[in-house]
């Protein structure tokens, strides 16, 4: 036998040992996958309505790509999914890396479930472009829920901007509820202006918050607190829970000093434990009593509807933006006028004019 190199005396951990020969291939009998062929939009239809989530996440995965023909069925299911869909109660949940967005969707989750319906979880994560891949809404950060037979996961969208990102997971939610699912949690990363789009998208809209060393206030923006339908400090638990009782205090105290919101809902703020499961009944509380509120003085609808406007004008511009740059024509025609202005040949504005006639 040859003697091994790692018996020798000399031998101290970290050499590289030559391998042995690869095959030339791991299955010779492997042939290549065939393309499955592309679906027709009014099957995809029927098994949505029927709520198979195989269709389900097929037409999303179509809503996602950027190929023409993909985009053309999926904006014939979606056509042929509104009349079927806003039937749901959707809610946007946000919170800083860590603040325990997963662990609290997934006791949210299975606490709305107990009582039968169904939920689907998307995400918006505009940083999912750089991170190659999604972070949020990824399956195995809610272990419960992933496996449970209502609940749908499907990750961010991570192609595009913000804008485009946020536009297709608007698309995945009239889908999900021609689908039957009766509640949609939308999650977001609290640092940016992905809460805006969730915003946009949303009937309640839940911020996450931890107690920290005292400055709560300190580094969350107003304008979070602003869009904010509930405040929830999480991880009251243990030796924490007299510190979430007072940024809690603090909360109350600072959401004073904002004027009532269009709703007339006065934003309410609770802790509790998504870990240990405490206070999770009294969050779901908090947000059943908003949507009665809401419903009864008519701000729901009135919501819905400015959303739809939003969205309206947000498709236009962003249609009309990609319409101008993608012209290949244009393309160069841009570029000299770039040029031009940086070699100061030019104003920007006059370049702008320039191309825009
Ligand atoms: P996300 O980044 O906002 O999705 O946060 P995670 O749900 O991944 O949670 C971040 C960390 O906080 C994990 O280590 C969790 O175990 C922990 N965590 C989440 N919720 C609680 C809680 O209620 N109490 C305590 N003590 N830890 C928690």
């Amino acid at each position: 036998m040859e003697k091994h190199p790692e018996n020798s005396p000399e031998y101290v951990g970290l050499t590289v040992n030559a391998g042995v020969a690869q095959p030339p291939s791991v299955n010779p009998y492997l042939k290549p996958r065939r393309r499955q062929p592309l679906p027709s939009a009014a099957d995809l239809v029927e098994g949505i309505l029927k709520g198979d989530v195989t269709r389900l996440a097929r037409a999303v995965t179509l809503i996602e790509s950027v190929a023409p023909q993909h985009q053309a069925i999926a904006q014939e299911v979606i056509e042929k999914c509104l009349p079927y869909s806003g039937h749901s109660r959707r809610i946007g949940i946000t919170g800083v890396p860590g603040a325990g967005k997963s662990t609290s969707i997934d006791v949210f989750g299975l606490h709305v479930l107990k009582d039968g319906g169904k939920l689907a979880v998307l995400a918006i994560d505009p940083s999912s472009e750089r991170t190659q891949g999604s972070i949020l809404g990824d399956k195995t950060r809610m272990e419960k829920l992933a496996v449970h037979p209502n609940a749908f996961i499907r990750p961010s969208p991570s192609a595009g901007s913000l804008g485009g990102v946020a536009r297709k997971t608007r698309e995945t939610i009239v889908l999900c509820e021609a689908a039957g699912f009766d509640n949609v949690f939308v999650e977001t990363v609290g640092v940016g202006q992905s809460e805006t789009a969730v915003h946009s998208m949303v009937d309640f809209f839940l911020l996450i918050q931890l107690a920290g060393t005292g400055d709560e206030l300190q580094g969350i923006k107003r304008g979070i607190m602003e869009m904010a339908d509930g405040i929830v400090i999480n991880k009251a638990d243990g030796d924490n829970i007299e510190r979430a009782k007072l940024a809690q205090a603090q909360f109350r105290s600072a959401l004073r000093l904002f004027p009532t919101p269009p709703s007339g809902w006065t934003p309410e703020v609770l802790t509790y434990s998504g870990y240990f499961e405490l206070g999770i009944p009294e969050v779901w509380d908090m947000i059943d009593r908003y949507f009665h509120f809401v419903k009864e003085n008519g701000y729901f609808e009135r919501r819905r509807l400015n959303q739809a406007r939003y969205w309206m004008y947000e498709t236009i511009d962003s249609e009309l933006r990609r319409r101008f740059y993608d012209d290949p024509d244009r393309a160069s025609l841009i570029a000299e006028t770039e040029r031009k202005v940086l070699d100061n040949r030019l104003s920007p504005f006059a370049a702008a004019q320039l191309l825009l006639k």
